[in-house]
């Protein structure tokens, strides 16, 4: 299924279960998805106006749109620079009981339009479109399939190549080059954190020169014909000790029990359970501090979470990471991380690169 019609009618069937009179999106994913058009994160108004029936409006800067490339679906209509587009946007949604507004939108255009509808009640658009953007077509998979491949042949190359003496900033660029000479439109992240900064997840790279013996994750994605890879790998400049081997056998028998566990009909914190207990039987509990993963598709982390508390049973089309991970503060961290899809036939693995820690020069 591709932006247009069929997406327009069944977020109208999402519409009417939860009670929403219009859906307005601006800047963010939701917009693409639905019409094929990526609004232009800037301070002039782009909205898309979807009503229980008539014509879908495409509400965009006169300047914008001749970027506007579908010309059947949907009316475009546009504002010029004297024009109040907050005024457009309310007459054509009149006075509506409900309206569902896309997550990404500037707060100075949710605050004027609750100005300019004093009676209506807001919601987020993520209630209405996320569960139809969770469940992937076989469309969406292949993309995602491709942008695993091309991230899986970047970390199998990162093998040979030499690590020691070179910044964390010096790899994250090369990553940042590679994803986008290996066909991705965008890199959204490359985090390289070596030695103790490892375990900071979300490191930002920076003039830390890597040096012998350490222990150094990779995780990086990006976007590749409109849907995201995101992968990590583990890297270590000559033999890793003991201690590091030894847990990262527990991470890797961790990683595998939630791959396995992520069946159809499975709930998403099920799957979270199962890669806890191997690393809470190993006594590394405490050091794994973030849920187990994340949906991916248009947006890197999107729903469904694969965290405790979240009860919703995996469908086929449910494409989510698998990404325990183990942070010893001040020492090293570990993660390793593939994307899965949920399958009739059972987990699907979108990443092949070799999940062993890379020994590199
Ligand atoms: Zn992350
Ligand atoms: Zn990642
Ligand atoms: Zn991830």
């Amino acid at each position: 299924m591709t932006p247009g019609p069929e997406r327009f009618a069944r977020a109208r069937a999402r519409m009417e279960e939860t009670g929403v009179d219009a859906l307005l999106l601006s800047v963010g994913p939701d917009l693409p998805y639905l019409t094929g058009y990526e609004a232009m994160p800037l301070e002039r108004l782009t909205m898309f106006v979807l009503r229980p029936t008539g014509d879908p409006v495409l509400l965009v800067p006169r300047l914008e749109a001749p970027r506007v490339a579908d010309r059947g679906h949907f009316t475009i209509e546009t504002w010029d620079e004297t024009d109040d587009p907050v005024a457009r946007v309310a007459a054509m949604v009149g006075a509506p009981r409900r309206v569902a507004i896309g997550d990404h939108t500037w707060a100075r255009f949710v605050l004027a339009l609750q100005h300019a509808l004093p009676g209506t009640e807001f919601g987020p658009a993520n209630a209405v479109l996320a569960p139809m953007r969770a469940v992937k077509d076989a469309e969406e998979i292949a993309a995602l399939e491709r942008a695993g491949a091309a991230v899986d042949a970047i970390a199998a190359g990162l093998r040979a190549t030499a690590f020691a003496g070179r910044r964390e900033i010096d790899v994250h660029r090369d990553l940042v080059e590679r994803m986008l000479a290996a066909g991705h439109e965008r890199a959204n992240f490359a985090i390289v954190a070596a030695g103790p900064n490892a375990a900071s997840p979300h490191h930002e790279p920076g003039d830390r020169v890597i040096a012998d013996g350490d222990l150094v994750l990779c995780d990086f994605g990006g976007t590749m014909d409109g849907y995201c890879s995101d992968i990590t790998r583990m890297f270590c400049v000559g033999e890793p000790t003991t201690e590091v081997r030894d847990a990262y056998a527990v991470l890797a028998e961790a990683q595998e029990a939630g791959v396995r566990a992520a069946t159809v009909g499975t709930p998403c914190e099920a799957v979270d359970a199962a890669t806890r207990a191997v690393i809470d039987a190993a006594g590394y509990g405490d050091f794994f501090v973030h849920r187990t993963g994340h949906g991916i598709g248009t947006e890197a982390h999107e729903d469904p979470y694969v965290v405790s508390g979240n009860a919703t049973p995996l469908v086929a089309g449910h494409a989510f990471s698998i990404e325990p991970g183990i942070y010893l503060p001040g020492r090293w961290g570990m993660r390793l991380e593939d994307i899965v899809v949920a399958t009739e036939a059972g987990p699907h693995r979108c990443n092949h690169a070799p999940r062993d820690i890379a020994v590199v020069a």
